[in-house]
């Protein structure tokens, strides 16, 4: 859970919410949730997926970035990319491209808050897949 600064919905006053996100039956989501101490008004938000970008950015600072690296990508490609299709809901040929791109540039297969990792391994190791989850040590 993140604590993040932003405007009161009503009286635009700044004020603290609290977001999260969380795994529920394999799929991702996310909570927001504050009350307006000034006006009294109480906030909550809650969607399937992944945060938008701004919560999101506000999390991975908050809790730092996490990656997931495949020992043996080159054995499990197929069964990888399959799981990132259906996770990410894209197509085989985004999947591929999108592994592709980030494998020839880095020693992990996918970077994002904790609990999107901990979301992509649970589906990785359905599938037997051997990886490791470490966190991003910032620069
Ligand atoms: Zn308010």
């Amino acid at each position: 859970m993140a604590l993040i600064s932003s405007q009161c919905y009503d009286c635009k006053q700044l004020i603290k919410f609290e977001v999260q996100q969380t795994i529920i039956n394999q799929k991702l989501r996310w909570y927001l949730s504050g009350n307006c101490h000034l006006c009294g008004s109480s906030i909550e938000l809650d969607d399937v997926g992944f945060l938008p970008e701004n919560l999101r950015q506000k999390i991975l600072k908050e809790e730092g970035e996490w990656k997931i690296i495949i020992k043996n990508y080159a054995q499990n490609k197929s069964v990888i990319i399959k799981c990132f299709r259906q996770i990410l809901n894209i197509s085989t040929v985004e999947a591929y491209r999108k592994i592709q791109e980030t494998v020839n540039n880095h020693d992990f297969i996918y970077r994002g808050t904790k609990v999107e990792i901990e979301w992509l391994l649970s589906y990785f190791q359905l599938e037997k897949i051997n990886c490791i989850v470490q966190r991003i040590e910032a620069s």
